[in-house]
């Protein structure tokens, strides 16, 4: 393998997954966070992880190693020193990234990979913050990552193929299936295929051509498929569409109206989805 050590930059809800799913694969993993606050949050996340991975994989010995695998640190030098490859997980806004970039530039090794595990920004616009364009790109994972495994690999133009390939290798080795882009694309291939049909269930809904569960329904009998746009939904949770739509209107009515739907009868009721047991579906 070309990576030893990595290290994870931000240990938010992806960032500690990123961390703990590498270090239960046996690397060794420096996590990396604002202040103490956030490392104290973020092993409070470790240690729930530890449980499900337990579960999940039927093996607490192996997750309990895992645990003895990570770093903290709140210095950038420190957490970087020595390291292979850095996978970026801080907030999806660019002002933050760009600066944590620059930073960064200043005190990793030259031989550090960096990786960023942003949805929705590509790497060109982070490039010339890296001081080293072709050791940059996006490495993608979907949330609960034990099990809905996919990696997306993603250069920007400036990217050597070499570190594509170390970094595609990277994922396959912490039980990823990746998935390599030919070039930049905004949501990678997951995305850009379910954010329309999300969309589209969503127009259907809010101008009131038939509600979700006949929407669903339809879908899931016409193609086979185990969840129609609602269900996912209510996975996802009712924040990212609603912010979403609600940059889009602007551009277009329907999603204005959409936006406002999700407000009003979702969110204002507190249906946010699966996680506050109530969203198109109770659970
Ligand atoms: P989060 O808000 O849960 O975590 C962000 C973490 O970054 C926090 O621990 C915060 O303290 C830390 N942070 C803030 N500023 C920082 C800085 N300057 N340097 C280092 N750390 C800093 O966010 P998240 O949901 O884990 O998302 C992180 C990234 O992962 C985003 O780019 C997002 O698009 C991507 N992502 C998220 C999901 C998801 O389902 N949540 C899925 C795939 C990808």
């Amino acid at each position: 393998m070309d990576f030893k050590k990595i290290m994870v930059a931000g240990s938010g809800v992806l960032g500690s997954q990123i961390a703990f799913q590498s270090a239960f694969f046996g690397y060794h993993v420096n996590v990396y966070d604002i202040n103490e606050a956030a490392i104290n949050v973020a092993k409070e996340r470790f240690s729930k992880l530890k449980a499900v991975y337990a579960g999940y994989f039927q093996d607490s010995d192996k997750a309990e190693a895992a645990i003895g695998r990570i770093s903290f640190y709140t210095d950038l030098a420190d957490a970087v020193a020595d390291v292979d490859l850095m996978i970026e997980a801080v907030p999806e806004v660019v002002g933050i990234k760009q600066d944590f970039y620059q930073k960064l530039a200043e005190v990793a090794p030259e031989k550090t990979v960096f990786a960023s595990n942003s949805s929705t920004m590509l790497p060109s616009q982070f490039a010339a913050f890296t001081g080293r364009p072709e050791k940059f790109l996006a490495l993608h994972f979907a949330n609960s990552i034990w099990q809905n495994n996919t990696a997306e690999v993603m250069g920007h133009p400036g990217t050597d193929a070499k570190y594509t390939e170390q970094v595609t290798d990277f994922a396959r080795s912490i039980g990823m299936i990746p998935f390599v882009l030919k070039k930049e694309q905004p949501g990678y291939i997951l995305n850009s295929l379910l954010v329309p049909l999300l969309d589209a269930g969503l127009s259907l809904w809010a101008n009131d051509i038939a509600d979700p569960q006949t929407i669903d329904k339809n879908w899931m009998i016409s193609t086979g498929a185990p969840n129609g746009p609602f269900a996912i939904l209510d996975i996802v949770g009712m924040e990212t569409p609603y912010n979403l739509n609600l940059a889009k209107a602007e551009l277009d009515p329907t999603y204005k109206a959409i936006a406002e739907k999700l407000k009003t009868e979702m969110i204002d009721q507190g249906k946010m989805g699966v996680s506050s047991g109530e969203g198109f579906y109770k659970y």
